[in-house]
């Protein structure tokens, strides 16, 4: 990361709160279930699928947290009556982990019920270290009741090698990514050439071993690794897809739905936004320059924006 980027980066928190939606808002469908509707209805007419995620984490209202899952309720209803191709991701500490796991697990639980009932599913998103544990646990004690739950495991963590042998007998539905969240050093891999390493390694692993797997990445180098995989296995189109996140990396998304790939885009939405947003922009520094510019710009008040 060069001293620009740590720069702005550094003076996020001074950065007007329009600027970040202004530039954030290719990452966010928008405040409303309406506004996520339109963003999946647009993905399908570019061949892809969709997975919605109401934003939101570490809830320590319990009230905050029947309301969300509410909302889930209600926007697996509106895929049914809309007939997309979604399904939905959800964030334990949104529904209440940190609150008590008891009741984390009855708002996924619920969730899935309901989505059971429309034969669609919900994957369990994973969120940092302090939750692996649980998150793992959730998954597979939803699992026994309803088997429309996946779970999502993170490559950079040192851990998740191991966490994959109970998976694999499952023939589990995971998802797999690199991991977002900034953790301690002695718990995960900080080298990128290592973390693509241990991605395509539990990527062939799981694909071995029968389970479907969500390739969750935009890394032209981890997606080569995935083509690999998948050509050495001989594996057919319905065992895996690929996933990313929504504005990111248009291109490389175009050109793996026109080789037959399925695709499946998360599209997040809802008020809780900036949080989001602020962890985007500073995982890609390069989004954050734009802010610079839009700062400086207008601030500087030369009348090009
Ligand atoms: C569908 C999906 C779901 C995810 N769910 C989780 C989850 O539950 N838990 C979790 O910890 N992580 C999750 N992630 C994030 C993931 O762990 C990585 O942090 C992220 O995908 C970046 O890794 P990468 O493999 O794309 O490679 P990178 O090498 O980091 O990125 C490759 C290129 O893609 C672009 N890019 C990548 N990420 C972004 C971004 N956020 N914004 C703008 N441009 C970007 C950049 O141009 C970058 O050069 C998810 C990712 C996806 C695609």
């Amino acid at each position: 990361m060069d001293i620009l980027n740590k720069i702005t980066i550094g003076m996020m928190p001074v950065v007007p709160k329009p600027i970040v939606g202004r530039v954030a808002s290719r990452y966010i469908a928008g405040e409303k279930l309406s506004d996520a509707v339109k963003v999946i209805k647009s993905l399908h007419e570019l061949g892809a699928v969709a997975t919605i995620d109401l934003l939101g984490e570490n809830s320590s209202d319990p009230d905050h947290v029947r309301k969300a899952a509410g909302t889930y309720m209600e926007m697996l209803d509106i895929i049914e009556a809309e007939k997309l191709d979604s399904n939905v991701s959800v964030k334990p500490t949104h529904l209440g982990l940190k609150i008590d796991y008891d009741f984390c697990r009855e708002q996924i639980t619920a969730i899935a019920a309901h989505a059971a009932e429309y034969g669609n599913f919900v994957r369990i998103d994973m969120e940092d270290h302090t939750c692996t544990d649980d998150t793992i646990r959730l998954y597979q004690e939803i699992h026994d009741q309803y088997d429309n739950v996946g779970l999502v495991l993170q490559a950079y963590l040192h851990r998740t090698i191991n966490d994959i042998q109970p998976l694999m007998k499952m023939k589990a539905n995971l998802r797999l990514c690199k991991g977002i969240y900034i953790e301690p050093r002695r718990i995960c891999y900080r080298n990128r050439n290592i973390v693509i390493r241990n991605y395509a390694l539990l990527l062939e692993e799981l694909l071995k071993a029968g389970c479907y797997v969500g390739i969750a990445t935009h890394c032209e180098e981890t997606i080569w690794h995935a083509r690999r995989i998948i050509y050495q296995l001989g594996l057919k189109r319905d065992q895996y897809e690929f996933q990313m996140l929504l504005g990111v990396q248009e291109q490389l998304r175009r050109s793996l739905i026109d080789e037959g790939h399925k695709m499946r885009v998360y599209v997040p939405f809802g008020d809780e936004w900036y949080p989001y947003s602020t962890r985007r922009l500073k995982e890609n520094p390069s989004i954050a320059g734009h802010i610079m510019r839009d700062f400086f710009g207008s601030s500087r008040g030369d009348g090009k924006r």
